[in-house]
Parts: C-alpha cells; structure tokens; sequence
C-alpha cells in the first residue's frame, strides 16, 4: 500500500510564488499541500481540522497581517515553521527566531526554493531521527535540547561520557552524537573513541562541541573520531545546517548501502547481501545452536522461454516470480536474486514442513500467462533445492541446497528435492 500523503500547510498570497513552491515541495516527496492566501484563510484551516499539516511554510507578510502574526498563529497550533520573507534585516532575523522557528528563507532565488524543499524533507525525517546530546552543564544541555526539538528531532541527553555509552546501548538508532569534550570522569574525547569502536562512520554522526575556541580543539576532536566541530557559541543557523550536513550525509550512505544490496530488477536482496549480511545471520544462528534452511530456486528451461517470446518476456517472469517469493515468504525469511533466474531464500528458525509447505506454494502458483499478451501464454515452472538447515556454514549451505536443486532438475524439473533426500512434489 502506498504511504499515506503528509500534509504542509503553505501560507503565501502571491499565486505565482505559491504554485511553484508547491510544486517543487510535492517533487521533493509524498507532501500534500494546502495553500492559504491570508491569515484567515491559514487560521480556517487550521480551525476546521480537516487537513492535519505536520510542518507550515508561512510568508511573513500578508495582506491581512503584515508584521508576521501567522507565525504565532501555526506556532501556536504547535507546528513546526519555515518563514520565507523577500527580505530580511537583523531585527526581523532576530525577532522572528525569538518565536521558536525551525528556520527561514529568503525568496531572492530559485535555489532558495530548492534550499525550502530540502529543509523540509529533511525536517520530515527529523521526526523519526534520534539524536545524543552529552554534556555535564545542565543549561547547555536544556538549550541544545531546545533548539534540536525545534528543528523536530528526538533528543535523547546524558551527563557524562559512561552514561552516553550506556543510552547509545539502549538506543541503537541514534543518529547523531552531539558531545562536550569537557566532562566528569571518562572525557569527551575518550568517550567518542570507545562509541567508535562500535558505531562506524556509517551509522552515526559526531559533532563534537566544546565552549572554548582553541585551534587544536578542531583537530583532536576529528581525531578522536568525530565528524564535525561546534562552538557553542554558533548561531542557530550554524547549528541547524551542520547538524543537516551531518544527517543528509548519513541518509545518503544508507540509500547507497540499500542500493548496494539489492537488485534493481526484481528488488529482492542481491549476492553482496547474501555473503554480507545473510552470512552473518548465518554464523549467529549456528553460534546459538539454531537452524538456518537455503531453498535454491531456479526457473525450468528458461533460456527456452527467453528464445521463444523474447528477452522482454523473460525479464517479465523473473520479476513475477520475485515478487511470489516475496509475497509467500515466511516471516523473517530473505529473498535474494542470485542471479539470471535464479534466486536463494534464507529461511532462519523455519523447521522442514513449514519451509516445504511455503516452497509448494510457490511451486503451484507460478504465473501462467506473459501479463499484457494473451498470444504469449505459457506455464512456467520451477525446480527448488532445500539445505537441511544444520550446515556449519553458508559455502556449505548453499552447496546443499544447489545439489539439491540439481537432483530436481536431473530428475525431470517442476519439484523440490530436500537433502533428507525425497523428492516431492506436493504437500
Ligand atoms: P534449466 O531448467 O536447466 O535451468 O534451464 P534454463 O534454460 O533455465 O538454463 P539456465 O538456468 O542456465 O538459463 C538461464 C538463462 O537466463 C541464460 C541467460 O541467457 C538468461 N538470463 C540471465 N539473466 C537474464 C535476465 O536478466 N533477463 C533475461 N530475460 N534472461 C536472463
Ligand atoms: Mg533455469
């Protein structure tokens, strides 16, 4: 089922300006965007309740308020606010940022829109994103925490280097750490070695702070393992874009790692996964003395299929096939494409009736026909090797399950054959 649309509200009385803001916020993700022209038309909407926005973009002049009321009006009905102005001078910058706003915009330039539907994707993710704070000064720590729910992250803090070692435990999916190198007992810099020993470049952010401005502080901070350095005396726009930087370049490396590991034809896992990260799955399921079950799936005499309507028709099968796997996969099982048409399923905890009663399924439900050509109809089939589950490795695994599946297909195709040995072909 596709993700439900997130509402933003956009307040902004010239038409040209609205319509292509709303265009490029809607090309920036799943945003639905209401538009009010006036500060009455925002507040109607917000009173009515029909449209339940998660973030308001207001301009800060309007014809029925023209010194920024509408941003206590959508700060009031606790939304976090994006202001866009065509100008800004320092009393407005600093009378406005007073009021608690995630940021604002000057609309001098099309790369401001682009800034504008950056800033609010990013924001979205922010709700979900978590975020450390340590640091031993209790103001410190209230007015980062401030700043950072401002901007919709969750802020998680701990006073000292020990307790931020013991929340980073708890909490695996912390994003960003954001540490004093100044504490009680363990110090900050000690502390970002030991977080590094075990949260990679990869998964987490540092960004260490300290209140002084020592030119060493920079270097020893990076050395220790961190990614960024801030004084605390930064404004909070510096904040704001650096803890940005350090998130958006997070959430490229783990749309990069998530490519790497699947295939883009089927979206099944890919062999790096398989020799990754099913690998590791794998080890720790012999490592606890549970079983781990490889079916190998390879569709019959494909290339004749391939010969017969074509390379496209071809390309077509695998993808439904993939996606009956995927649909028929038991619970915590993996899909993988090998390769060609050829596909592996880790099946962990899955004891041998429940892994022969899903590959049956799956056997007896194969497509029949090429979608979208009724003279192209045919009925494929597929041959299934299944490990015992007990093998010592993956190597191992795999080669069970590929003799296996060598067996069903020496012994006529369309079957699955177990390495306890029966060929069957039903349940
Ligand atoms: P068998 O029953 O013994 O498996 O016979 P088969 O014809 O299926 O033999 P095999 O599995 O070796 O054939 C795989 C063929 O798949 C060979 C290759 O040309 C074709 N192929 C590999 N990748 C793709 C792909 O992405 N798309 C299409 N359409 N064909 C592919
Ligand atoms: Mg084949």
């Amino acid at each position: 089922m596709p993700d439900q649309k997130k509402s933003i509200l956009l307040v902004e009385d010239a038409n040209f300006f609205a319509r292509i803001t709303e265009s490029e916020i809607e090309r920036a993700g799943n945003y639905d965007v209401a538009i009010a022209k006036t500060y009455a038309q925002a507040k109607a909407i917000l009173d009515e309740r029909k449209v339940k926005p998660f973030l308001a973009l207001v301009d800060l002049t309007l014809p029925d308020a023209p010194d920024g009321e509408v941003v206590d009006l959508t700060i009031a009905a606790g939304l976090p606010t994006i202001v866009f102005s065509g100008r800004f001078d320092e009393a407005t910058r600093h009378s406005i940022l007073k009021k608690g706003i995630v940021d604002y915009v000057l609309k001098d330039s099309p790369a401001s829109l682009g800034y504008l539907a950056e800033l609010v994707h990013r924001v979205d993710r922010n709700l979900s994103t978590k975020v450390l704070i340590v640091d031993d000064s209790s103001q410190a720590l209230e007015t980062l925490t401030m700043r950072l729910q401002l901007y919709c992250l969750q802020v998680l803090t701990a006073r000292s280097g020990e307790e931020a070692l013991e929340v980073l435990k708890k909490s695996p999916d912390i994003k960003l750490l954001i540490i004093d190198h100044l504490l009680p007992g363990v110090t900050g810099f000690e502390t970002m070695t030991q977080v590094r020993r075990t949260h990679s470049f990869n998964t987490l952010a540092i960004i260490g702070v300290s209140g002084t401005t020592s030119p060493e502080l920079t270097a020893k901070f990076l050395k220790s393992g961190a990614n960024d350095f801030l004084n605390k005396a930064c404004t909070p726009e510096e904040l704001m874009l650096r803890v940005s930087q350090n998130l958006n370049q997070l959430d490229r490396i783990a749309e990069l790692t998530d490519m790497a590991h699947h295939d883009p034809m089927t979206g099944l896992y890919n062999r790096r996964h398989l020799y990754n990260v099913v690998d590791k799955l794998h080890k720790k399921q012999v490592n606890a003395g549970k079983e781990i079950r490889f079916a190998m799936i390879d569709i019959d005499r494909f290339k004749q299929i391939n010969d017969k309507f074509g390379h496209e028709t071809g390309d077509n099968l695998i993808i439904s096939v993939a996606h009956r796997i995927a649909d028929l996969l038991p619970q915590n099982g993996v899909a993988i494409r090998i390769g060609g048409d050829e596909f592996c399923v880790a099946l962990p905890d899955i004891d041998e009736l429940t892994a022969k009663q899903f590959l049956s399924e799956l056997r007896s439900s194969m497509p029949v026909t090429d979608p979208g050509n009724d003279e192209h109809t045919f009925a494929p089939t597929i041959s299934v090797g299944l490990s015992s589950g007990t093998e010592e490795t993956l190597t191992g695994a795999l080669r069970v399950a590929d003799r296996c599946l060598y067996r069903a297909k020496k012994s006529g195709r369309n079957r699955i054959v177990t390495s306890s040995s029966a060929t069957f072909d039903r349940v």
